[in-house]
């Protein structure tokens, strides 16, 4: 393979199928994007209910573990990655939230207040048509019930409120960032499948192409934009030389720029839930429901609606923890199926499942690379909960979620919970059983945070000490959104398409 594109962007996920086409569209110059995973057609990636089936499998999924968490009681978690064109975006739920209006107001960075991504948002969400979910089980429904002044309507960040969410979803489908933007392939564009990236090179400070892991070497006349993800990207960058100077020369890679920061700063959602069970509620493994999962096949292919038309979290809310008039600092997720919980996948009976996590963690982990080797897994310490309050938060938030989840009207698909039970309490219950069963929300960001001073990368989305080599993906994000960050992160690549643009004219 060979290139004479003028960009590369490695990694075909949320932001950089985005950055990739807005480069076309302001017609910057041609564009060779590579994607280290197979394509994303599969009716297992179309298919809401299909994400059960790609997660933990190495075909699509990254797979990384994360560090033994210190206040986790030492359990890994596992963080969850995309590996298809699509990125992460191909194997999430599609949950739909830009996040709150003041998220990216209080990232204080030129260029990125609410009053200028709004457009980005608007324009993404004109491509992708993301709403309310059709055909929500009738126990999502419900949720609605808890703050009725805003009807149906989905729930937002900005005030507390709950209901079935809005998704990027179309007629019972996927519609990501791939599906939205390169599809079809716009000229100028080649989308090349398949392809792991290495390392970026240079001709003295300026990038000049990449390196495959197949020691295939790729130029670009114009620069590399590097758009793998909050793992992937500074991994990448390490490979390259621009890191923490002591790290890298341990790895015996030779620093190219020393950016102490790089891999810092990495931070989730940290959240933790309730199962409840009962017959006649949500969706489970039961004799009475054994027709419908037969069906569901059927019913998914003929009307794009029932089991498999559902992303698994179909809604959900935000609240404040400790019930105060402010601004809500939790999320819920509500599942209206009945999962496993002490190890079991599945559960024999009927229920659902809601979740509550942090909005602003204030917890903060590192990735740090072991090898200079591609294919060596980075060491990714997510933090959980090196800041205490992010604990406090989640206590309060599940003994809130307990008031919350008894007021729902959900008449006689009302289901006790069953886990982890009422006997479960007092504060330090509470703190053990999250000690025990909490993880992350998959929404990992920040190893490349955007920043004036020594952050690694610039608000312009350059990469710091060097020339020609731009960021576009989750890692930049300085403080995470207070919800989901898929929209956060495509509207992260609709910026870096706009930016580079204008800066290469
Ligand atoms: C299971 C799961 C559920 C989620 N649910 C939701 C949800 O419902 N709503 C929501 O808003 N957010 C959700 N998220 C989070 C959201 O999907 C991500 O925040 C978002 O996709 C991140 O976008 P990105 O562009 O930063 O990275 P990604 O979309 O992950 O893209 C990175 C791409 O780079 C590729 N890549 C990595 N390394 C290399 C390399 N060396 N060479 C070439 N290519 C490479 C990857 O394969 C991938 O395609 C979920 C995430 C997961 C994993």
């Amino acid at each position: 393979m060979t290139s004479r594109a003028d960009f590369i962007v490695v990694g075909a996920g949320s932001a950089g199928c985005i950055a990739a086409a807005e480069l076309i569209r302001r017609e910057a110059g041609s564009v060779l994007l590579l994607e280290a995973g197979p394509t994303d057609n599969s009716p297992v990636v179309k298919m809401p209910f299909g994400l059960v089936w790609m997660m933990g499998k190495r075909h699509r999924d990254w797979c990384y573990k994360s560090t033994p968490q210190t206040h986790l009681g030492g359990r890994q978690l596992n963080v969850t990655r995309g590996r298809m064109v699509g990125g992460s975006g191909s194997i999430n739920s599609m949950v739909w939230f830009r996040g709150r209006k003041d998220d990216f107001d209080n990232w204080q960075l030129p260029g990125w207040s609410w009053a200028y991504v709004e457009p980005a948002f608007e324009s993404i969400e004109a491509r992708l048509t993301p709403n309310r979910m059709q055909g929500a089980h009738p126990v999502t429904e419900a949720l609605h019930s808890l703050f009725p002044e805003h009807g149906t309507t989905p729930p937002s960040p900005e005030y507390e409120s709950a209901g079935v969410f809005a998704f990027n979803m179309v007629n019972g489908r996927r519609r990501s960032a791939a599906d939205g933007f390169i599809k079809p392939n716009p000229p100028g564009l080649t989308l090349v499948t398949g392809q792991e990236v290495d390392r970026v090179l240079f001709d003295g400070d300026t990038a000049r192409g990449i390196r495959l892991v197949d020691g295939t070497e790729l130029n670009a006349n114009k620069g590399v934009i590097l758009s793998a993800g909050s793992i992937g990207s500074p991994s990448i960058l390490m490979r390259s030389g621009v890191g923490p100077r002591a790290d890298l020369a341990a790895l015996g890679i030779e620093v190219r720029h020393n950016s102490e920061e790089v891999g810092k700063n990495l931070h989730d959602h940290p959240a933790a839930g309730l199962h409840f069970a009962g017959p006649g509620s949500g969706y489970g493994i039961t004799p009475a429901q054994m027709p419908g999962w037969a069906a569901a096949p059927f019913q998914y292919l003929m009307t794009r609606r029932g089991r498999f038309a559902s992303p698994t979290v179909e809604g959900g809310g935000f609240f404040n923890a400790r019930g105060l008039d402010e601004a809500p600092d939790v999320q819920s997720h509500f599942i209206p199926f009945m999962l496993g919980w002490e190890g079991k996948r599945y559960v024999y009976g009927s229920g659902y499942f809601a979740d509550v996590c942090v909005c602003r963690p204030k917890s903060r982990g590192a990735l740090r690379l072991t090898s200079r080797v591609p294919k060596a897994a980075p060491e990714i310490d997510l933090g959980v909960f090196n800041d205490s309050s992010d604990m406090d938060t989640l206590v309060a938030g599940l003994k809130r979620l307990r008031i919350l989840m008894d007021q729902v009207d959900f008449g006689t698909r009302h289901a006790p919970e069953a886990f982890p039970g009422p006997t479960v309490q007092s504060d330090e219950a509470l703190r053990d059983h999250i000690r025990d069963r909490g993880a992350t929300a998959y929404h990992p960001v920040g190893t490349l945070r955007m920043g004036e001073g020594d952050a690694p990368v610039t608000p312009r989305l350059t990469v710091r000490g060097v020339q020609g080599l731009w960021v576009a993906d989750a890692s930049v994000m300085p403080a995470v959104t207070s919800a989901n960050t898929n929209a956060p992160s495509m509207m992260i690549g609709h910026r870096a398409g706009e930016f580079i643009a204008e800066d290469c004219a």
